[in-house]
Protein backbone atom coordinates (compact mmCIF):
# COMPACT_ATOMS: atom_id res chain seq x y z
CA UNK A 1 0.00 0.00 0.00
CA UNK A 2 1.43 3.22 -0.75
CA UNK A 3 0.63 6.33 1.02
CA UNK A 4 1.17 10.07 -0.37
CA UNK A 5 1.07 13.57 1.74
CA UNK A 6 -0.01 16.65 -0.03
CA UNK A 7 1.33 19.09 2.29
CA UNK A 8 0.66 22.88 2.05
CA UNK A 9 -0.57 26.28 3.43
CA UNK A 10 -4.26 25.95 1.76
CA UNK A 11 -5.11 29.51 3.18
CA UNK A 12 -7.27 28.73 1.55
CA UNK A 13 -7.48 25.48 -0.93
CA UNK A 14 -8.55 25.83 -4.54
CA UNK A 15 -9.56 24.17 -7.42
CA UNK A 16 -5.64 23.96 -8.22
CA UNK A 17 -4.52 22.29 -5.00
CA UNK A 18 -8.29 20.19 -5.65
CA UNK A 19 -6.90 19.56 -8.87
CA UNK A 20 -3.71 18.11 -7.77
CA UNK A 21 -5.25 15.94 -4.59
CA UNK A 22 -7.89 13.99 -6.80
CA UNK A 23 -4.94 13.26 -9.23
CA UNK A 24 -2.89 11.85 -6.06
CA UNK A 25 -5.93 9.47 -4.94
CA UNK A 26 -5.74 7.69 -8.45
CA UNK A 27 -2.55 6.71 -7.95
CA UNK A 28 -1.77 6.16 -4.60
CA UNK A 29 -3.59 4.14 -2.18
CA UNK A 30 -4.45 6.96 0.29
CA UNK A 31 -3.47 10.84 0.33
CA UNK A 32 -3.26 12.66 3.46
CA UNK A 33 -3.62 16.63 2.54
CA UNK A 34 -1.62 17.80 5.33
CA UNK A 35 -2.26 21.29 6.53
CA UNK A 36 0.84 22.82 7.74
CA UNK A 37 0.32 25.20 10.87
CA UNK A 38 2.53 27.79 10.89
CA UNK A 39 3.72 28.21 7.53
CA UNK A 40 6.41 31.24 7.21
CA UNK A 41 3.43 33.04 5.61
CA UNK A 42 1.20 35.67 6.42
CA UNK A 43 -2.49 33.83 6.88
CA UNK A 44 -5.76 34.51 6.83
CA UNK A 45 -7.13 31.51 8.40
CA UNK A 46 -6.24 29.89 11.28
CA UNK A 47 -5.14 26.00 11.11
CA UNK A 48 -8.31 25.24 12.10
CA UNK A 49 -10.29 27.11 9.62
CA UNK A 50 -8.16 25.87 7.13
CA UNK A 51 -8.18 22.21 8.20
CA UNK A 52 -11.97 21.97 7.97
CA UNK A 53 -12.17 23.86 4.46
CA UNK A 54 -9.49 21.70 3.28
CA UNK A 55 -12.26 18.14 4.72
CA UNK A 56 -15.22 19.87 3.31
CA UNK A 57 -13.68 20.06 -0.16
CA UNK A 58 -12.65 16.08 0.29
CA UNK A 59 -15.85 14.65 2.09
CA UNK A 60 -16.95 12.51 -0.84
CA UNK A 61 -13.12 11.01 -1.30
CA UNK A 62 -12.77 7.83 0.91
CA UNK A 63 -9.13 7.42 0.21
CA UNK A 64 -8.43 11.19 1.03
CA UNK A 65 -8.02 12.07 4.59
CA UNK A 66 -6.93 15.41 6.08
CA UNK A 67 -4.60 16.32 9.31
CA UNK A 68 -2.56 19.43 10.24
CA UNK A 69 1.05 18.90 11.31
CA UNK A 70 3.84 21.23 12.60
CA UNK A 71 7.53 20.30 11.78
CA UNK A 72 9.05 19.26 9.15
CA UNK A 73 7.20 17.19 6.25
CA UNK A 74 9.83 14.13 6.39
CA UNK A 75 9.03 13.81 9.87
CA UNK A 76 5.44 13.96 9.59
CA UNK A 77 5.44 11.52 6.73
CA UNK A 78 7.51 8.78 9.12
CA UNK A 79 5.09 9.48 12.02
CA UNK A 80 1.75 8.29 9.84
CA UNK A 81 3.99 5.56 7.53
CA UNK A 82 3.36 7.57 3.91
CA UNK A 83 6.91 6.77 1.35
CA UNK A 84 5.62 9.67 -0.81
CA UNK A 85 5.65 13.57 -0.78
CA UNK A 86 3.02 15.08 -3.34
CA UNK A 87 3.64 18.86 -5.05
CA UNK A 88 2.29 20.61 -7.75
CA UNK A 89 3.80 22.84 -10.05
CA UNK A 90 2.51 25.59 -12.08
CA UNK A 91 5.40 28.17 -13.18
CA UNK A 92 9.49 27.67 -13.46
CA UNK A 93 9.74 29.31 -9.90
CA UNK A 94 7.50 26.33 -8.32
CA UNK A 95 10.19 24.16 -9.81
CA UNK A 96 13.05 25.89 -8.55
CA UNK A 97 11.53 25.93 -4.98
CA UNK A 98 10.32 22.37 -5.04
CA UNK A 99 13.53 21.26 -6.78
CA UNK A 100 15.30 22.90 -3.77
CA UNK A 101 13.14 21.32 -0.87
CA UNK A 102 13.20 17.85 -2.57
CA UNK A 103 17.11 17.71 -2.20
CA UNK A 104 16.69 18.70 1.23
CA UNK A 105 13.98 16.39 2.16
CA UNK A 106 15.92 13.69 -0.22
CA UNK A 107 18.75 14.61 2.19
CA UNK A 108 16.86 14.25 5.34
CA UNK A 109 14.79 11.12 4.09
CA UNK A 110 16.44 9.20 1.43
CA UNK A 111 13.18 6.44 1.95
CA UNK A 112 10.73 9.27 0.83
CA UNK A 113 9.99 10.01 -2.89
CA UNK A 114 9.14 13.58 -4.21
CA UNK A 115 6.21 13.31 -6.94
CA UNK A 116 5.47 16.64 -8.97
CA UNK A 117 1.99 16.54 -10.98
CA UNK A 118 1.92 19.49 -13.56
CA UNK A 119 -0.83 22.01 -12.69
CA UNK A 120 -4.03 21.37 -15.48
CA UNK A 121 -3.70 24.29 -17.68
CA UNK A 122 -6.66 25.79 -16.33
CA UNK A 123 -5.46 26.22 -13.13
CA UNK A 124 -1.71 27.72 -13.95
CA UNK A 125 -2.63 30.88 -12.99
CA UNK A 126 -4.43 29.58 -9.66
CA UNK A 127 -2.82 30.30 -6.03
CA UNK A 128 -3.94 31.27 -2.66
CA UNK A 129 -2.31 34.40 -2.63
CA UNK A 130 -4.52 35.65 -6.04
CA UNK A 131 -7.86 34.22 -4.28
CA UNK A 132 -7.68 36.31 -1.34
CA UNK A 133 -6.10 39.84 -3.39
CA UNK A 134 -9.29 39.34 -5.32
CA UNK A 135 -11.42 38.56 -2.52
CA UNK A 136 -10.38 41.28 -0.31
CA UNK A 137 -11.09 43.44 -2.90
CA UNK A 138 -14.47 42.06 -3.47
CA UNK A 139 -14.17 40.07 -6.97
CA UNK A 140 -15.85 37.34 -8.00
CA UNK A 141 -13.72 34.27 -7.27
CA UNK A 142 -16.73 31.15 -8.06
CA UNK A 143 -14.83 29.81 -10.83
CA UNK A 144 -11.03 29.09 -8.47
CA UNK A 145 -12.94 27.75 -5.14
CA UNK A 146 -15.09 25.74 -3.56
CA UNK A 147 -19.05 27.27 -2.73
CA UNK A 148 -17.85 26.66 1.25
CA UNK A 149 -14.70 28.43 0.32
CA UNK A 150 -15.92 31.28 -1.00
CA UNK A 151 -18.39 31.93 1.61
CA UNK A 152 -15.79 32.05 4.43
CA UNK A 153 -13.69 34.15 2.41
CA UNK A 154 -16.30 36.54 2.25
CA UNK A 155 -17.15 36.15 6.04
CA UNK A 156 -13.16 36.21 6.82
CA UNK A 157 -13.05 39.77 4.63
CA UNK A 158 -15.92 41.48 6.25
CA UNK A 159 -14.49 40.68 9.55
CA UNK A 160 -11.34 41.90 8.58
CA UNK A 161 -12.82 45.34 7.16
CA UNK A 162 -15.01 46.00 10.28
CA UNK A 163 -11.80 45.53 12.43
CA UNK A 164 -9.39 47.40 9.81
CA UNK A 165 -7.06 44.35 9.81
CA UNK A 166 -6.93 44.69 5.77
CA UNK A 167 -3.40 46.54 5.45
CA UNK A 168 -1.32 43.65 6.35
CA UNK A 169 -2.66 41.87 3.09
CA UNK A 170 -0.41 43.56 1.00
CA UNK A 171 2.61 41.64 1.73
CA UNK A 172 1.28 38.29 1.31
CA UNK A 173 2.74 35.62 -1.23
CA UNK A 174 1.93 32.38 -1.67
P1 LIG B 1 2.93 25.94 0.27
O1 LIG B 1 2.64 26.80 1.44
O2 LIG B 1 3.62 24.68 0.60
O3 LIG B 1 3.51 26.65 -0.94
P2 LIG B 1 0.33 25.96 -0.95
O4 LIG B 1 -0.86 25.80 -0.11
O5 LIG B 1 0.57 27.27 -1.58
O6 LIG B 1 1.53 25.43 -0.14
O7 LIG B 1 0.32 24.85 -2.09
C1 LIG B 1 0.40 23.47 -1.77
C2 LIG B 1 0.85 22.72 -3.00
O8 LIG B 1 -0.10 22.91 -4.04
C3 LIG B 1 2.20 23.19 -3.57
O9 LIG B 1 2.89 22.06 -4.09
C4 LIG B 1 1.80 24.08 -4.71
O10 LIG B 1 2.79 24.14 -5.72
C5 LIG B 1 0.55 23.36 -5.19
N1 LIG B 1 -0.32 24.27 -5.93
C6 LIG B 1 -0.77 25.47 -5.55
N2 LIG B 1 -1.54 26.03 -6.50
C7 LIG B 1 -1.58 25.14 -7.53
C8 LIG B 1 -2.19 25.13 -8.84
N3 LIG B 1 -2.90 26.16 -9.29
N4 LIG B 1 -2.01 24.03 -9.59
C9 LIG B 1 -1.25 23.01 -9.15
N5 LIG B 1 -0.64 22.95 -7.96
C10 LIG B 1 -0.79 24.00 -7.16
Amino acid sequence: MVKAVFPGSFDPIHYGHIDIALRAAQLFDEVIVAVYDRPLKNLIFSPEERITLVEEAFRDYPNIHVMGYSGLTVDFCHQVGAQVIVRGLRVFSDFENEFRMALANHRLAPDIEMVMLITNEEHTFLSSTTVREIASLGGDVTTMVPPHVDKALKACFARMSQTQQMSHLKSLRD
